[in-house]
């Protein structure tokens, strides 16, 4: 599962799957719901591998 950036605090979290299905996309971007400060907001992804 792709991990996601939050653009508001910085943290990345990997959505559920439910809520991956279900959030609008673009390109590197995807409008979720941050578990962190729990906003909704456009995510961008993030490449593997770091951490
Ligand atoms: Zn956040």
């Amino acid at each position: 599962m792709n991990t996601y950036q939050c653009a508001r605090c910085g943290e990345k979290f990997v959505p559920s799957f439910r809520q991956y299905l279900w959030g609008e996309h673009l390109w590197t971007k995807r409008c979720l719901r941050c578990p962190h400060c729990g906003q909704r907001c456009w995510c961008r992804k993030v490449m593997g591998r770091e951490d």
